[in-house]
């Protein structure tokens, strides 16, 4: 009996279900390649999903990937929702999904392709070969806590306050996925925070610390203050390994940290859940790049984000390394073959369209056999 796994799919807005689109041919070639069973649903987030259920997440969508294995997402937004009242904005959606599934770290790789290393804004001996892991928690912190909000004070001047916690529980599982991926690596970690101005940044150094102490001292652990990090990230950024960081913190130094390797259209990611009753991790994959209105339609998206997301999945989900390393080779030898797509080099004439690198991805995962 061959293995199944449920995969929800939600393609979303703009460029989503271009990219999403090559992401199921590939589906089908890796069913072949392994012989296991992917079993899809599709449905709607974002504002697809307001458009045919008056919400950007529905609970009947909710309740289909509380059931799955994985989820796979393309991207959500666009203009014409951008007038809707708050919580029925397309982001919404994605905000809820993640809040709801209980998604807590979200890990950004930044590596760079030898045949990208000239993308990049930094000098090529400083990313050739880079492959760091960006562990950002995503459930907590001043994006969540509370008090929030704006007020008007008695003299009249108004106030902006947000509101940065975060407990032990927080702090210790995203830690442990840091340390888990580190042995799967280099078995290096650094945890970064702000422990000199911030008590949450103290606290969170002192339990990365405990954690460590008590279950995993075979890795390598060194504390950095984060706008060191983010200096050191484009000083060296080879030093890093695996980086584990708040939420604030976490989303501009992985932004940054992509930025080091190209392109947005190459950028997957993933965030990782508890794992659940039957040692599935809930867990949802996405490309890093939102809807992109200005090119939805158009056939021209790049979807080797969506596609190394799906990558990921293969690996943090379902165990199949050699599938997603299988990807991973086809996309850089596509890449190194000198095939683009507009993103990725803009001279019109002699792009690829989105199916068209798709196909080449494709074809070249399959002849590696
Ligand atoms: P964006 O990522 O959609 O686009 C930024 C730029 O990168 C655009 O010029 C776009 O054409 C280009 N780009 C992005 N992905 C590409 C790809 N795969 N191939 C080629 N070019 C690509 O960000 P934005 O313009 O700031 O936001 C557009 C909409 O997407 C907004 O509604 C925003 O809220 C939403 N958004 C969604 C997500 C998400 O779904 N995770 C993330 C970011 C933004």
């Amino acid at each position: 009996m061959s293995k199944v796994f449920k995969i929800l799919i939600l393609p979303g807005d703009g460029i989503g279900p271009e990219v999403m689109a090559e992401v199921s041919k590939l589906m089908q070639a890796v069913e072949k390649s392994s012989g296991v069973k992917f079993e899809t649903t599709f449905d709607d987030i974002g504002g697809a999903a307001y458009e045919r259920y008056g919400s950007p997440l529905d609970k009947t969508t909710l309740d289909t990937a509380k059931q799955s294995h994985a989820v796979l997402l393309g991207a959500v937004g666009g203009e014409k929702w951008d007038n809707l009242e708050f919580s029925l904005k397309p982001e919404q959606g994605l905000l809820r999904i993640r809040k709801e599934l209980e998604l807590f770290a979200n890990l950004r790789p930044a590596m760079c392709f030898e045949s990208m290393v000239d993308a990049s804004s930094l000098k090529p001996e400083l990313v050739a070969g880079l492959d760091i892991m960006i562990v950002r928690e995503l459930t907590g912190g001043i994006y969540f806590g509370n008090p929030r909000g704006i007020e008007t004070l008695a003299d009249g001047t108004r106030q902006g306050v947000n509101t940065q916690t975060y407990n032990t529980k927080e702090i210790q599982r995203v830690a442990r996925v840091a340390f888990e991926l580190a042995r799967k690596r280099d078995n290096r970690v650094v945890s970064c925070e702000k422990s000199n101005v911030m008590e949450s940044g103290i606290l969170w150094r002192e339990e990365v610390t405990a954690i460590h102490n008590n279950e995993y001292k075979d890795v390598e652990l060194a504390h950095m203050y984060a706008d060191n990090c983010a200096m050191q990230l484009v000083r060296n950024p080879k030093q890093f390994d695996v980086i584990v960081t708040d939420n604030l913190f976490g989303d501009i130094l992985s932004d940054e940290a992509s930025m080091l390797t190209g392109s947005l259209g190459m950028l997957p990611s993933a965030s990782l859940g508890e794992i659940d009753e039957n040692n599935f991790r809930k867990a949802l994959y996405e490309p890093v790049h939102g809807s992109a209105p200005d090119i939805a339609g158009q056939g021209i998206a790049n979807p080797i984000a969506c596609i190394l997301s799906f990558a990921m999945c293969l690996k943090y989900s379902f165990e199949m390394n050699d599938q997603a390393e299988k990807i991973s080779q086809a996309v850089n030898d596509v890449l190194a073959a000198g095939h683009r797509t507009k993103d990725l080099i803009g001279n019109s004439e002699i792009n690829l369209s989105t199916q068209e690198m798709g196909d080449k991805i494709i074809d070249t995962f399959i002849k590696l056999g």
